[in-house]
């Protein structure tokens, strides 16, 4: 949307008569939104808003009216950095009424955060009598007078930003959700700190426009280089820079940019003005594909910002740093990467992200949804990023960072130690030959089946590929790149999953039904089965891939054996079609509806092999999303119910003569694995990262005495308790460490 021109000139000539006359301006924007009451508050020392200028409220309110952070509408913007569009503010559960200002007569308000370079300065609110919800293009005007005001209150000091406040200096604590794993401790560095509008309003538009061109080139240039300069590193999936690189050229927002210069803004307020138009489309979808796709956009914005000289990275290298920022897109993690940091926490983000792709095959930990952290964070503190265990501290005590350090050293000196496992076979102390595989989903994974001394894929996420790409490929394209994975596996077992697309993976375009619960909706085979035209292509495309050689190919989301058995039978058929045959075709299903525990003697009679996915199955098992932080402790595969299950799987795959494997995240998680290893299951698939410190745990380990007191555990304990910490307690006894 067009900035309104009218409020950005008046706000103009009012600029240009002196500095920060905050009554002015608050007379000005009532005025222009036709308001009764405008009202400017400013952050203080102690997480305060003090009411700083109003028109309409008594002026003796002014100095005296204070807010928490937090407290009031005006409290609750601020803490949540949103807008507030309410019709009857006064019986909002959050109001708080302040008799000073006499305020009763006004029923609507609308309230937006003012802030500058990440950080909230204060809040602007507008009010009126009659009862309304204000429209789309009055929260505009007033987002707009708050990027003026944001600048005005920065430039005459009117806040003391909340950071200064008593609070900054004491260690702050943050749980995320673990996009990626690891350990890192730092300085912090904010991205985009820098990023504040040294000037917001154009003078002369037609250079703006021309200013904006340039940038835009550059940085389509820069984006050009990156692409080209990761090639040779060959560590950074390319289909998704490939992704980024076609969002770079889109038109549509680079226009929304130019139409915000022709309304008056400078090309830096513009750029500023998109992105956080984009921020607030993308907290209101759900659909975390999509979202990521905003991230982009929101990353490219950031590089035109540099472009046009006012938010340059710094170009100092900051090796061990780690990173914070709302979001990071994969070009700039990449960039980052190159500079050194050692980690990156960010505000919001999910683990099916592009940076999270990225950051898992570079070995970046990161930590995701860690909310409020910027507003607390300072560059240059200290932090501890714990992404194996979801917490980013600030300013930790020092016991903390020497204890983490400890770990940290630790750490390296194990990892130096099973380089030499890479081409020893996995086995348990006491002889149990176990295979570890590998999860992968895009083609430049597969050096890690070297790098790793991996024994296969156990999982091929044949979506990754195409969700990176943003399309299906038609059947030539997906037999090419299965035939790569095959020829870079030369002979070992890949396990190919048939698409599981739908819930949290949709493709751009596709019109996501309306669900509820999209997770349990019409999704993976579900969709395959219905719409068989597109799972036989894949099916064909697999086949004409194997070309004679092996071929093990596994159905997700099987809810019942109709459903497998419908699923194989087109397999079968397009089987019947390809020439030449494959040596051996194996056809599987994943264990990840608990409906499926009961129909196992009937499955395992036509299933070849079963992989539990774990990460769905616990999600229905529990009924626990798997993407909501706030349960990821809650329920525990090493307990009882879950190791009854898996036992009960087990002893079915036995008595059928039929594999069973784990290619859930469970399978990473070295206590995991040996716990699973104990329960007899010896085939694991995980991500690369996780293969080696798996085998060097299960090298140390005696299954058979695991098993004994993992038996005696669960004979002893309540029924349903995790038994995660007397395990850790028995194995810290026996000498046996768990990363
Ligand atoms: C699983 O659910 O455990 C699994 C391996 O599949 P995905 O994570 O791709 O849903
Ligand atoms: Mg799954």
């Amino acid at each position: 949307m067009a900035p309104p021109r009218r409020l950005l000139a008046r706000l103009r000539e009012t600029m240009a008569a002196g500095a920060a006359p905050l009554p002015q301006l608050a007379t000005l924007i009532a005025d222009e939104l036709v308001c009764e009451v405008c009202s400017i508050y400013a952050a203080r020392p102690g997480e305060v808003l003090e009411l700083i200028a109003t028109r309409g409220l008594r002026p003796e309110a002014v100095g005296r009216t204070r807010l928490r952070v937090g407290e009031g509408i005006v409290g609750l913007v601020a803490a949540t950095g949103r807008p507030l569009n309410l019709p009857d503010a006064q019986n909002h559960p959050a109001f708080a009424y302040r008799p000073e200002t006499g305020e009763e007569p006004y029923a609507s308000l609308l309230a937006v955060p003012v802030r500058r370079a990440g950080r909230t300065l204060g809040v602007v609110a507008v009010q009126n009598r009659v009862s309304r919800r204000y429209a789309d293009d009055e929260l505009d005007q007033l987002e707009t007078a708050a990027m003026l005001l944001a600048e005005v209150l920065a430039a005459a000091g009117a806040t003391d930003t909340t950071e200064e406040s008593l609070g900054a200096a004491l260690p702050r604590r943050f749980q995320g959700a673990i996009l990626a794993p690891g350990l890192a401790v730092g300085p912090i560095l904010v991205a985009g700190a820098a990023g504040s509008v040294q000037k917001v309003l154009a003078d002369d538009i037609p250079a703006e426009l021309a200013r904006l061109d340039a940038a835009v080139a550059t940085m389509q240039a820069g984006v050009d280089a990156l692409i080209a300069a990761s090639a040779p590193v060959g560590d950074a999936p390319r289909e998704v820079l490939d992704a980024y690189k076609l969002i770079a050229a889109d038109a549509g927002w680079l226009k929304r940019v130019g139409d915000a210069i022709r309304g008056g803004l400078s090309a830096e307020a513009a750029v500023h003005r998109v992105a956080d138009e984009l921020r607030d489309r993308m907290r209101r979808i759900t659909d975390p594909y999509l979202r990521e796709r905003l991230a982009d956009l929101e990353d490219l914005a950031g590089r035109l910002l540099s472009a046009l000289g006012g938010d340059a990275p710094p170009d100092v290298i900051v090796p061990g740093a780690i990173l914070l920022a709302r979001r990071l897109g994969p070009a700039q993690l990449l960039e980052w990467h190159a500079r050194g940091i050692a980690g990156v926490a960010i505000e919001e983000g999910s683990s099916g992200g592009h940076a999270a792709i990225m950051a898992r095959a570079l070995g970046i930990p990161v930590l995701g949804g860690a909310r409020g952290m910027l507003e607390a964070a300072e560059a240059g503190d200290l932090a501890v990023l714990d992404a194996d265990d979801g917490l980013l501290i600030l300013r930790p005590e020092a016991d903390v960072v020497s204890g983490y350090n400890l770990a940290l050293e630790a750490r390296s000196q194990r990892r130096a130690g099973y380089a030499k496992l890479r081409g020893v076979p996995a086995r348990s102390a006491d002889g149990v030959r176990m295979r570890l595989m590998l999860n992968v989903g895009l083609a430049m994974e597969l050096d890690q089946l070297d790098e790793t001394g991996a024994e296969g894929i156990g999982l091929f996420r044949t979506e990754i590929a195409m969700l990176a790409r943003g399309a299906i490929g038609d059947v030539a394209e997906q037999a090419a790149t299965y035939a790569r994975v095959l020829d870079a596996a030369r002979g070992r077992p890949v396990l190919f999953r048939t698409l599981d697309l739908g819930g949290d993976k949709l493709l751009p375009g596709a019109t996501p039904p309306e669900e509820e619960n999209p997770a349990m909706g019409w999704r993976s085979l579900r969709v395959g089965l219905d719409r068989p035209a597109s799972l036989r292509r894949q099916l064909r495309a697999l086949l004409l891939a194997a070309g004679g050689r092996e071929l093990s190919v596994m159905f997700p989301m099987v809810a019942t054996v109709a459903e497998f058995r419908a699923a194989k039978a087109l397999l079968l058929a397009e089987a019947k079609r390809v020439r030449p045959s494959p040596e051996r075709l194996n056809i599987g299903a994943m264990l990840e509806v608990p409906a499926l525990l009961w129909q196992l003697k009937a499955l395992l009679t036509e299933a070849d092999f079963i992989s539990i996915g774990s990460n769905d199955l616990m999600q229905f098992l529990f009924a626990a999303d798997r993407g909501t932080p706030a349960l990821a402790d809650r329920y525990d595969l090493i307990s009882p119910p879950v190791l009854d299950l898996l036992d009960h799987v087990v002893a079915a795959g036995r008595a059928a003569g039929r594999p069973i494997s784990v290619c859930g995240e469970a399978a990473s998680r070295p206590l995991e694995a040996l716990v699973l290893a104990s329960l007899g299951i010896t085939n694991l698939s995980m991500p690369a990262l996780s293969i080696l410190p798996v085998k060097a745990l299960l090298a140390d380990a005696d299954l058979r005495a695991f098993r004994a007191m993992l038996d005696s555990l669960r004979a002893a304990e309540p029924s349903d308790a995790s038994l995660r910490e007397p395990l850790l307690g028995w194995m810290r006894e026996h000498g046996l460490t768990v990363e």
